[in-house]
């Protein structure tokens, strides 16, 4: 009885201690279109590839003490996009699908990381895809379109901000109607941010600088590879993340806020890319480690939470059959599939056989090899092939985010296929999303909260 009091004593204290402190440093990490289904498909995953039985808890952010789930419906849609969802969590503001930082009467909305750094705190924004797209651009940015990306870019300069990092800006040198503009990095510059291109050389410069924009080395390209896709080296979300905690540590008194965005999570999902999706949620776990690192030395001031802005692709994991081992066998996205595809017709001068293609698909996606399929799925493969190579004509699947030859599409869809996953829509939809939740003020999440929620209760625990 005495060591249940005891415990129960202990209890009260350490839960009064996370319910009242405050959150000097917040992490925010948002998996865009991440919906819980995708968690446990990466669970299954991983837990397949250790093959230690079955479990939940292989991706470390599962593990976390708060896991429920929050509703992300926009002011007039049940589906939302980016757009109004990254304005709900940032300013807990309902928006209209395609508004940005903006009511849907069109007035200007103030997001909770424009709240933190009128406290005086020191503010990061990072995503895996351009700065200002839809997500990121929610945090600072207040437009009538999110596509009017150099409009949003140009909203940076009104944020303030100490540290912003992705892929690049989309439109850096056009505004919306078209017309030619002085480049937003010139801006930027001019504005007195330090714009670091690739991790080196943000080492070199982070010293002698306090305001930062890190962007990849071909940052022209707006797009960071995905990681299925990505050599030993290259700017990734986990280096992002620790080049963020550098900058916002850097002469910090009052802590931080910093929101970090696995976009192509996303991405993957809208191309039905199952392998793709799971290695880019692999990759936002171990950018998330590294916020674990942080919060481990400044356990009673860090919170960490992670959530998703919307369900993209409503995957099912339909059958007890299941082997996601097989995604390992896939070696590239389906857009660097289609990359190779066209290197392979320049090489043959245009003249490929369907042994070429098998051979290919041998190894970049183990059919025939480690893994079988059935005469159906060759004969579905052997006609995308010869619809297009054969003849040498090209036929594109598009899908949101990108256009794939026909052959790479119907390989991932024979990927899905054989590891028994299936896709619902090549669109959003408006499935749950987690909310997740480790450190300070953990508690305020354990129960179904909807998006506007988040913010509010950043600012209650973090008393801003
Ligand atoms: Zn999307």
């Amino acid at each position: 009885m005495k060591k249940y009091l005891f415990l129960s004593v202990m209890f009260l204290v350490v839960g009064s201690q996370l319910a009242f402190g405050q959150a000097k440093y917040v992490f925010l990490f948002i998996g865009d279109g991440m919906g819980v289904n995708q968690i446990n498909e990466t669970n299954i995953y991983l837990s397949q590839m250790k093959g230690e039985g079955r479990g939940c808890d292989q991706l470390f952010f599962s593990t976390f003490p708060v896991f429920s789930v929050c509703t992300t419906f926009s002011a007039n849609s049940d589906v939302t996009d980016s757009a109004a969802s990254g304005t709900a969590i940032a300013t807990s503001t309902k928006t209209n699908n395609g508004m940005l930082g903006v009511a849907p009467d069109g007035s200007k909305l103030t997001s909770v990381a424009a709240y933190a750094k009128q406290a005086g705190k020191k503010v990061g924004i990072a995503t895996t895809v351009g700065i200002n797209h839809a997500t990121p651009g929610a945090f600072y940015g207040h437009q009538p379109s999110r596509n009017m990306y150099y409009e949003i870019g140009k909203d940076l300069l009104d944020s303030d901000f100490d540290f912003f990092g992705g892929a690049g800006f989309y439109d850096s040198k056009k505004t919306s109607d078209g017309k030619e503009a002085t480049d937003l990095y010139t801006l930027f510059e001019q504005d007195g941010y330090t714009i670091c291109k690739g991790y080196q050389d943000f080492q070199n410069k982070k010293a002698d600088n306090s305001r930062i924009i890190l962007v990849p080395e071909d940052y022209e390209k707006v797009a960071m590879n995905y990681a299925i896709d990505q050599k030993e080296g290259e700017l990734s979300l986990p280096k992002i993340t620790e080049a963020a905690i550098d900058v916002l540590m850097k002469d910090n008194k009052k802590g931080f806020f910093v929101m970090l965005e696995g976009g192509e999570i996303d991405h993957a999902a809208h191309g039905n890319d199952g392998a793709a999706n799971v290695k880019e949620i692999i990759d936002f776990d171990n950018a998330i480690k590294v916020a674990y690192e942080f919060y481990k030395k400044h356990p009673k001031e860090t919170l960490i939470l992670i959530t998703a802005d919307h369900d993209t692709g409503g995957i099912g994991l339909l059958d007890g059959n299941m082997s996601l081992t097989r995604f390992n066998s896939q070696k590239h996205s389906q857009n660097v599939l289609t990359n190779k595809i066209v290197e392979m017709q320049k090489a043959k001068n245009g003249k490929v056989s369907w042994e070429d293609c098998k051979e290919f698909l041998g190894e970049t996606m183990g059919f025939w090899k480690e893994i079988s399929i059935s005469w159906e799925q060759e004969k579905y493969l052997r006609d995308a092939y010869e619809q297009t190579l054969a003849k040498n004509v090209e036929i594109k699947d598009r899908n949101l985010y990108s256009e794939n030859s026909l052959l790479a599409a119907r390989a991932k869809e024979v990927m899905n296929q054989r590891a028994h996953v299936t896709w619902a829509t090549g669109g959003h939809s408006a499935g749950y999303v987690p909310i997740i939740a480790l450190g300070v003020g953990q508690e305020e999440f354990k129960c179904l909260i909807d998006d506007t929620d988040i913010s509010k209760k950043i600012r209650k625990i973090a008393k801003f």
